[in-house]
């Protein structure tokens, strides 16, 4: 793959990372201003719902990057994964 095409990959998959950690900064705030905003339970649940589907999409989405480099799946490594900043196969950094 040419140099610039892995470096395009790369940037595409810091993204994800950085839209995943938008997604967990954003539970205190969200579920904060749905408790103080409204009464009853209703509207903190469904924050809560729509935080986890979001968390799961964005946590699916950078596990299953794939490396330019090597074509492995970036940030995991059998049934485990680390979202670290190198590749678990060729170590390519981000
Ligand atoms: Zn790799």
């Amino acid at each position: 793959m040419p140099e610039d095409e892995i470096t395009t990959q790369l940037a595409i998959i810091r993204r994800k990372r950085w839209q995943l950690w938008l997604v967990f900064i954003t539970y205190l705030p969200a579920i904060g201003t749905a408790l103080s905003a409204t009464t009853g339970n209703t509207w903190p649940a469904i924050t809560a719902g729509c935080w986890v589907i979001a968390a799961g999409i964005a946590g699916v989405r950078v596990s299953l990057s794939r490396c330019p480099s090597c074509g492995n799946l970036f940030h995991m490594q059998g049934v485990g994964t680390s979202w670290g900043k190198r590749c678990r196969h060729c170590k390519l950094s981000l």
